[in-house]
């Protein structure tokens, strides 16, 4: 699979890091309980289909970007800011 860096172009995925689900709300500083603390560090879905997600370019650029993929075909959907 080959993903699109925004500042390199196409890229094999060997060359990235997956970030995680981009679509997820940390808990503001200083709020949220203890249960939302931990759904957001430790459950995560395993989305089948259209996902947002956020990938660093860790082998080129280093520079961190979100990206749209469809999870079940490894298609690139397409990028955002
Ligand atoms: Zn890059």
């Amino acid at each position: 699979m080959r993903l699109p860096c925004p500042y390199c172009g196409d890229r094999d995925v060997s060359e990235f890091r997956y970030g995680g689900d981009a679509s997820r709300q940390r808990p503001a500083h200083g709020a949220g309980s203890a249960k939302e603390w931990h759904d957001y560090y430790f459950v995560f879905d395993n989305p089948k289909g259209a996902h947002t997600e956020h990938w660093q370019h860790v082998l080129g650029c280093r520079q961190w970007f979100t990206l749209n993929r469809d999870t079940a075909r490894n298609e690139i959907l397409g990028g955002e800011e």
